[in-house]
């Protein structure tokens, strides 16, 4: 489903076009926001903290998450420290937190080389973890490995990541079956204690790493 609104442009409110919206694009609960960007329309909500109202449509005037109240229909920005924002290009440090068959869920820990007091959460599609086919995510990132990875996307509710770079990937990882420090042998991580072998999308300098 789709919405037509006049939007101006949040970086250029001289510029006035039609465009269609599609409810996909809408900020929801917890998408990251600019000073700017578009959150809505007066009709859908009342600006809260963290927005300003312009001809009837509401922006963003902070950094932040949004929160979407329901029952009062209101709208408000909480937030983040401008300096910790994960921005496009930018390397991250994360730890996998979650696997599926096609996304990898990661806590966002490091931004330019800053130590996050609340991480960001990040997400990897299957698509996105090498330059090479990937059958199944768990073939290349595990829970609880530390990766490097790359910003291709930071709006919405989560950043998204990519490691298909020979400088990304796992960094560290632990044995799953006995927490040992995997060692790399090549194209594998071995464990030295239980002899598991294990794949994963390894980056260039796996083990050299200081966390
Ligand atoms: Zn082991």
């Amino acid at each position: 489903m789709s919405i037509e609104i006049w939007e101006s442009s949040p970086r250029d409110k001289k510029s006035y076009g039609a465009i269609k919206l599609q409810e996909l694009n809408k900020p929801k609960t917890g998408s990251l926001v600019l000073p700017g960007d578009w959150l809505g329309v007066i009709e859908e909500f009342t600006p809260g903290e963290g927005t300003y109202e312009e001809n009837g449509i509401v922006y963003a005037s902070s950094i932040g998450r949004v929160l979407i109240d329901n029952i009062e229909k209101r709208v408000k920005v909480i937030p983040i420290e401008a300096r910790a924002l994960p921005r496009k290009g930018d390397i991250v440090l994360a730890k996998v937190t979650q696997i599926n068959k096609m996304l990898t869920f990661v806590d966002i820990a490091r931004v330019r080389g800053q130590n996050l007091a609340n991480p960001f959460s990040g997400v990897i599609h299957i698509s996105q973890i090498s330059t090479g086919y990937v059958e199944n995510t768990s073939d290349a990132l595990k829970p609880g490995d530390i990766i490097r990875a790359r910003v291709v996307e930071e709006k919405g509710e989560l950043i998204q990541l990519t490691t298909a770079e020979k400088n990304l990937g796992v960094i560290y990882a632990t044995c799953s079956n006995c927490g040992a420090e995997l060692e790399r042998r090549g194209n594998f991580l071995y464990c030295n204690d239980c002899e598991e072998k294990g794949t994963r999308k390894i980056a260039s300098d796996y083990g050299k790493v200081k966390i």
